[in-house]
Formats: C-alpha cells, sequence, structure tokens
C-alpha cells in the first residue's frame, strides 16, 4: 500500500521532481517537498496540497550539511521515519541551456570549479543525505531510494559511436557526476539488500525543464513515472537497477 507512506523528494518545487510529488501524492503518500528556496518550497507544497494531496516543504540544499541535519531532525520528529528519499535535485553546471549549446561542457576547456561544484550536488550532495536518512528509512517496512540519473551518464551509450545515440554533445561535468551516482547506487543497493532496502537509478528522458532550457521532448509528467514506479516497487522489486520508463538502461 502506498498510503500513509512518507516520501522526500529533493529539488521537489519545479521540474520533474515537482512532478513526481503531484503523483506520489495522488496515491496517497505523504510528500515531503524538499527545496532550497523556502518560498518556492512553500508555493509547491501548497499547490499538491490545494489538489487534494498531503505536501509539507522543507528547506533543503543536498551541499549544505546543516539544512541536511535540519531535515533528518524535522521527519525524525514529525514521523519518525521516512518511507521513500527521491534524490532528485541536480544541476548541469550550464544554467538553463540546450545540453548542445553547454560549450563548457567540452573536456578539453572544461572549468575545474563547475566541475566540482556539479560532483557537489549530484553526488556528494546524495552521499550526505541518504547518510542522514538511512536511520530514519530503516525504520520502514518497505524503504525505496530512487537516484534521478541521466541516460547520459551510461558508459555504454556514451563509448559507442555506433550506438542509436551518435553526435552526442560534450558533457564533462554533467555525465560524469551521473555516471558516479550510478556507480554510487550499486554500491548502495549491494550494502542495503540485506536490510530490505531497495536503491536503483533512474533515466527520466528527455524532458523539457529548465535545466535544459525546456528543449527536452516528454513532459515533467513524463518524465516523472520511472521515478514514481521505483518508488513504489514491491517487496520483490529490482535493486541495484538503473531504468527508463521502457525497462532498463545499460551502464
Ligand atoms: P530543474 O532545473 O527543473 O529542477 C532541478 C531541481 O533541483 C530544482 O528544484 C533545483 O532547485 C534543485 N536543486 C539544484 N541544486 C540543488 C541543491 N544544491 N539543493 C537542493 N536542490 C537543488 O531540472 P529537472 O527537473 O529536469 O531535473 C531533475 C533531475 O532530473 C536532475 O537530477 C537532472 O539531472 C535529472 N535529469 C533531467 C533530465 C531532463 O531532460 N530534464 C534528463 C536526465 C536527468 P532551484 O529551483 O532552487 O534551482
Amino acid at each position: 500500500s502506498t498510503s500513509h507512506k512518507v516520501a522526500l523528494i529533493t529539488g521537489a518545487n519545479k521540474g520533474i521532481g515537482r512532478a513526481a510529488a503531484d503523483q506520489l501524492a495522488a496515491l496517497g503518500m505523504t510528500i515531503l517537498i524538499g527545496a532550497r528556496d523556502p518560498q518556492r518550497g512553500a508555493e509547491a507544497a501548497t499547490s499538491v496540497r490545494a489538489a487534494g494531496g498531503d505536501a509539507h516543504a522543507l528547506t533543503l540544499d543536498v551541499t549544505d550539511q546543516s539544512t541536511i541535519d535540519q531535515t533528518a531532525t524535522w521527519i525524525d520528529q514529525r514521523f519518525g521515519h521516512l518511507d521513500v528519499l527521491i534524490n532528485n535535485a541536480g544541476i548541469t553546471g550550464s544554467g538553463q541551456v540546450s545540453p548542445r549549446d553547454a560549450v563548457d561542457q567540452i573536456p578539453s576547456t572544461v572549468n575545474l570549479d563547475m566541475v566540482r561544484t556539479v560532483f557537489e550536488t549530484n553526488v556528494f550532495g546524495v552521499i550526505a543525505l541518504t547518510n542522514a536518512l538511512l536511520p530514519l528509512l530503516r525504520r520502514s517496512p518497505s524503504p525505496r531510494i530512487v537516484n534521478v540519473s541521466s541516460g547520459g551518464g551510461s558508459l555504454t551509450i556514451a563509448a559507442n559511436p555506433d550506438g542509436p545515440l551518435t553526435d552526442l554533445p560534450a558533457s564533462a561535468a554533467y555525465s560524469p557526476s551521473k555516471t558516479a551516482l550510478n556507480a554510487l547506487t550499486v554500491q548502495y543497493a549491494n550494502e542495503l539488500r540485506k536490510d530490505g532496502i531497495l536503491v536503483n537509478a533512474a533515466a527520466p528522458g528527455y524532458v523539457a525543464t529548465d535545466i535544459n532550457n525546456h528543449s527536452g521532448f516528454l513532459t515533467p509528467t513524463q518524465g516523472a513515472t520511472v521515478l514514481v514506479h521505483l518508488a513504489t516497487l514491491d517487496g520483490n522489486g529490482p535493486t541495484g537497477g538503473f531504468f527508463s520508463a521502457e525497462g532498463p538502461v545499460p551502464w
């Protein structure tokens, strides 16, 4: 049953995370909207509630350990457990431009500080938040962790010049950060398998959001479906996998 479960989604004030909040709320889950801007988070929570869902906004910047600690304390005091963690917050490092225009992602000229900033959010932030919340997830009867990755993080796809996706844009910071997130997903899944915590990576597809200046061809609602699927797996569900809405994605 998905009712009366508590789900935290990072970066849920807009885009794919926001759409996942709507969908999980419609299934009866209590949604904790993680947002680094309190006002944007409050607006999203208000709108989920206006649609009949149960939502609370939490100020959460995944690069700020103090807001991570505050989030864990708040959830502990209010609910005593967490059922679902969706690590959705992410940045490309290039701002809101189409990947084709992101010349600052060219490997030979990339700004190393930009790479560090991207990894800080997309990779290290996931470790920090996940570890802070694992004690609460362990108190759930069916804990699920969803790491929002990208098909761009697939080495199999990126290293195959004859594959279906030829002419991939350069992505020296963003794609490697998602490859690292995929690797972490496998590591967490292996550690937590014995505890019944299912950990999977999601590829939402190319979705029209601010992150790509709305150049994607899927809607946030479509992009969020694989997140929702992985957040609501039953006990026989996979762990340590990488999935799009169509099924498994090659590593
Ligand atoms: P958006 O830019 O619309 O949303 C990104 C969200 O992440 C925003 O809420 C943003 O907050 C938040 N965020 C960024 N940095 C932090 C931080 N340090 N702490 C907390 N929140 C943060 O993009 P999408 O919805 O498209 O992206 C969601 C996820 O999906 C990302 O991980 C992205 O890499 C992934 N993805 C997206 C694809 C697409 O085509 N759109 C394709 C593949 C993967 P704020 O509003 O404050 O900036």
